[in-house]
């Protein structure tokens, strides 16, 4: 099917609209939005498609075949992706198909260990998201997230991984020595080792232009982003350790760092507070929230920014943004799962396992492997993994690892 020919009629106060339009652009197809409150055409349409009633969202397809209100599975299927496995029962289940558990996929898929990965959105959805990696080894010339994502997938594919789409991943759990995946559609999977490679999300603003303008002009990595603004003037959000350090790494390429500090204080490290503040490039504006990101002609412009003890309100002119205020690891699903996470939340593996329980729970024969996590059979890659370092090379390279750690431990069950 030709995807660009999707239309979805909606409303934009429409929550099951909303749930739609997300699951179109997780899984980057793209679609016509009409919102039938400002299209009198659209909303004749729509009344007409639903024998008199106004149903949204109603979502026609190049065929002339409509959904109307669909659930994510049923968009799901009459888009064809695959959602449902061949088998109940893998050697490996991969948790998460981004450059993490796509590598790892496709290193034990290649060594005939019988490997599924269940991804809740589009393959890659973090990295396939980034409009340029440039810090990609082997791509002189950076190469698309998306065409990234989908040469990973297409060498899992080469090797035989068996790939499920629009599935999440609600719990994992322990049935004797096999370890048990349950997705949101109802199917129970199981499996002799699992890989979790959920990934984590930068935490945003959530005030207008943001998400317009990710990857325009604003950004979540210093590493990644900041040698585009080479000699320009760059705002920083946060005053964590993060954002501080953050700040002075970005003053190697900007000529002038603005940190925006919604208290009076960093909450960072004294020796790095003091760093940033004898620093002669970077000025620092405390009490100050970001209200709304401006575009000009779809690039980043400007931030109507306020003074929280003033109330007063004002533009800074800025070339590019960072936001520094978090990261939340996509680790709901273990919440039962007895897997040890760290205070934040993010999978603690190896030795940090060791140092906090000793020994994995249920077996005391043993030292947690490289990426175990406290559970035996259980490895963690990536994003997902506390003291990860949050870039495509390093997740690919947790990938690896653990996928040759998956192999020593089935070589002993
Ligand atoms: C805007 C932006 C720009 C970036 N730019 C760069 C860059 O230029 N260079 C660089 O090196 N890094 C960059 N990064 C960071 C990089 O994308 C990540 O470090 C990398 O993608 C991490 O890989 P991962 O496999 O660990 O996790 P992810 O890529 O996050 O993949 C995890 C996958 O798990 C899936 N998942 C989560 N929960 C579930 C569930 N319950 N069930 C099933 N599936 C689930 C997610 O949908 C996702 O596809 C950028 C990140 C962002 C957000």
């Amino acid at each position: 099917m030709a995807n660009k020919d999707i239309t979805v009629f909606g409303a934009h106060w429409c929550p099951d609209c909303r749930r739609s339009k997300q699951f179109l652009g997780e899984h980057q197809i793209p679609y016509q939005w009409k919102d039938i409150e400002d299209d009198e055409a659209a909303e004749r349409f729509v009344i007409e498609k639903n024998n008199g009633k106004r149903i949204i969202p109603t979502i026609v397809f190049e065929d002339g075949s409509f959904l109307v209100e669909p659930t994510n599975a049923q968009l799901a299927d009459k888009l064809g992706l695959k959602t449902k496995a061949s088998r109940h029962h893998y050697e490996l289940i991969v948790l998460g198909g981004g450059p993490a558990g796509l590598t790892a996929a496709l290193y034990t898929a290649r060594e005939a260990i019988d490997t599924l990965v269940i991804e809740r959105a589009a393959f890659g959805s973090q990295s396939a998201g980034t409009e340029k990696l440039d810090n990609m080894p082997g791509f002189p010339d950076g190469i698309a997230g998306i065409d990234f994502s989908n040469r990973l997938r297409k060498q899992a594919e080469r090797f035989g991984v068996e790939l499920l789409q629009a599935q999440e991943v609600v719990r994992v759990h322990q049935n004797r020595h096999y370890h048990c995946v349950d997705t949101a559609d109802g199917s129970h999977y199981s499996a002799d080792a699992l890989l979790i490679a959920s990934g984590s999300r930068y935490k945003r603003l959530n005030v207008p232009g943001e998400s317009d303008l990710i990857g325009a002009g604003v950004h979540f990595c210093a590493t990644c982003d900041g040698p585009f603004y080479k000699g320009r003037h760059v705002a920083v959000i946060g005053g964590g350790n993060s954002a501080t350090e953050e700040s002075l790494l970005l003053t190697k390429f900007a000529d002038r760092v603005t940190i925006l500090v919604r208290g009076g204080q960093f909450k960072a490290t004294q020796i790095i507070q003091e760093s940033v503040l004898d620093n002669p490039k970077i000025d620092v504006l405390w009490h100050t929230e970001v209200k709304e990101f401006i575009g000009q002609d779809s690039k980043l412009n400007r931030l109507r920014i306020e003074n929280n003890q003033k109330g007063d309100q004002s533009d800074l002119p800025i070339d590019g943004a960072f936001i520094f205020i978090g990261l939340t690891p996509n680790t709901g699903f273990l919440k039962d799962s007895g897997i040890l996470l760290d205070r934040w939340g993010f999978v603690v593996t190896g030795h940090s396992v060791q140092h906090a329980i000793e020994r994995p729970t249920g077996d005391t024969s043993r030292d947690p492997y490289l990426l175990e996590t406290s559970i035996p059979g259980i490895f963690a890659a990536g994003d997902v993994r506390d003291t990860s370092t949050k870039q495509v090379v390093s997740a690919a390279g947790e990938g690896s690892t653990a996928a040759l750690m998956v192999r020593e431990y089935l070589k002993h069950i």
